[in-house]
C-alpha cells in the first residue's frame, strides 16, 4: 500500500490492455483517479468498468499517442476533470512491422518510431505544463529490447524506438528535475499481453523462420514470461514517494531474461 498516491491523478496510455491496464487497475486500487488513454474503444471502456466495479475512479480518452493534438486534448480533459496531474505512465506501444532491414519499408519504420518514440515525447511534453508547479512522476515503458534482442531479427525499428525512450528518459530527468518531476524508464522482458495481436511479420521473416511470437521468453526466475501485474507493482512504486530519490534510471523487470 502506497498511501501518498491516494486522491492523486494519473494519465495512463495503452490503458486498455496488458501492462497499461494492469497499472491502471493498480493505481486506482491505491486510491488514484486515473485517466485511461487508448485508441481501442472497447478495451478502454472495459478497463474503466472494471476499475469502477472495484470501487475506483476512472475516465477514458480516445487517443492516438502519435497525434499531438489528441495527446494535448487528453491532458486537458484529465486536468479539467480531476483538477491536477501527478503521474504519467507513457506506456502505449506496438511491435509494428517486423522485417529484415533490407526489406523494411521506410513508412513501416516511421510508424513504429512515431507510436513508440514520438508518442513518448508528446506525452511528456504535454504533461509538463500541468506538473511543473507540483512535481510528480513520469514512467516510460521501454523494453529489454532497447539494449539487446531476444526476439530474433526483424525488430530493428522496435528496438531503436525502445533505446530512444531510454535516452529520452535520461535527458528528460535532468531537464525536469528543477520542477521535481521524476522520469524513469521500465524495461520489461517478455510479458503475457496482447502485443502479439498487432505484430505484423513480413513474408520474408516467415521464410527464414525467425521467431516473431514475442511474448515467449524463457526467464530464469520463473521459467515463464512475466505477467502485467508484476510490472504494475513496479509502476506503482515509481509513481509513489517510495521512489522519491530515483530519477533518470532504466529499471529491468525481466526475471533475468536479459542476462541469458
Ligand atoms: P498490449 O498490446 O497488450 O497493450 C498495448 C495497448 O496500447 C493496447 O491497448 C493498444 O490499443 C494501445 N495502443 C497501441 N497503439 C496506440 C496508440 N498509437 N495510441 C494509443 N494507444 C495505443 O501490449 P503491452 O505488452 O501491454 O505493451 C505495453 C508496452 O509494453 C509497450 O510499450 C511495449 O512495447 C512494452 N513492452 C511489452 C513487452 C511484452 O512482452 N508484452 C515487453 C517489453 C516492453
Amino acid at each position: 500500500v502506497l498511501p501518498d498516491l491516494k486522491d492523486k491523478v494519473a494519465l495512463i496510455t495503452g490503458a486498455g490492455s496488458g501492462i497499461g491496464r494492469a497499472a491502471a487497475m493498480m493505481l486506482a486500487q491505491q486510491g488514484m483517479k486515473v485517466c485511461l488513454a487508448d485508441l481501442k474503444d472497447d478495451r478502454r471502456e472495459q478497463t474503466k468498468q472494471d476499475i469502477i466495479a472495484a470501487g475506483g475512479q476512472a475516465i477514458t480518452v480516445d487517443v492516438d499517442v502519435s497525434n499531438p493534438n489528441r495527446v494535448a486534448q487528453a491532458f486537458e480533459q484529465t486536468v479539467k476533470t480531476w483538477e491536477r496531474l501527478d503521474v504519467v505512465f507513457a506506456n502505449a506501444g506496438i511491435n509494428g512491422v517486423l522485417a529484415p532491414i533490407e526489406d523494411m519499408k521506410p513508412e513501416d519504420w516511421d510508424h513504429t518510431l512515431f507510436v513508440n518514440l514520438k508518442g513518448t515525447f508528446l506525452c511528456v511534453k504535454h504533461a509538463i505544463p500541468y506538473m511543473k508547479e507540483g512535481g510528480g512522476s513520469i514512467v516510460i515503458t521501454s523494453s529489454i529490447n532497447g539494449s539487446r534482442s531476444f526476439s530474433g531479427f526483424g525488430m530493428t525499428a522496435y528496438s531503436t524506438s525502445k533505446a530512444g525512450q531510454v535516452a529520452f528518459t535520461k535527458m528528460a530527468a535532468l531537464e525536469l528535475a528543477r520542477y521535481k518531476i521524476r522520469v524513469n524508464a521500465i524495461c520489461p522482458g517478455s510479458i503475457k499481453t496482447n502485443i502479439g495481436e498487432n505484430t505484423l511479420p513480413t513474408s520474408e521473416l516467415e521464410k527464414i523462420k525467425i521467431p516473431v511470437n514475442y511474448p515467449q521468453g524463457s526467464q530464469p526466475l520463473d521459467h515463464a514470461p512475466g505477467v502485467p501485474e508484476q510490472v504494475a507493482d513496479l509502476v506503482a512504486f515509481l509513481a509513489s514517494n517510495a521512489s522519491s530519490h530515483i530519477t533518470g534510471t532504466e529499471l529491468f523487470i525481466d526475471g533475468a531474461e536479459s542476462l541469458l
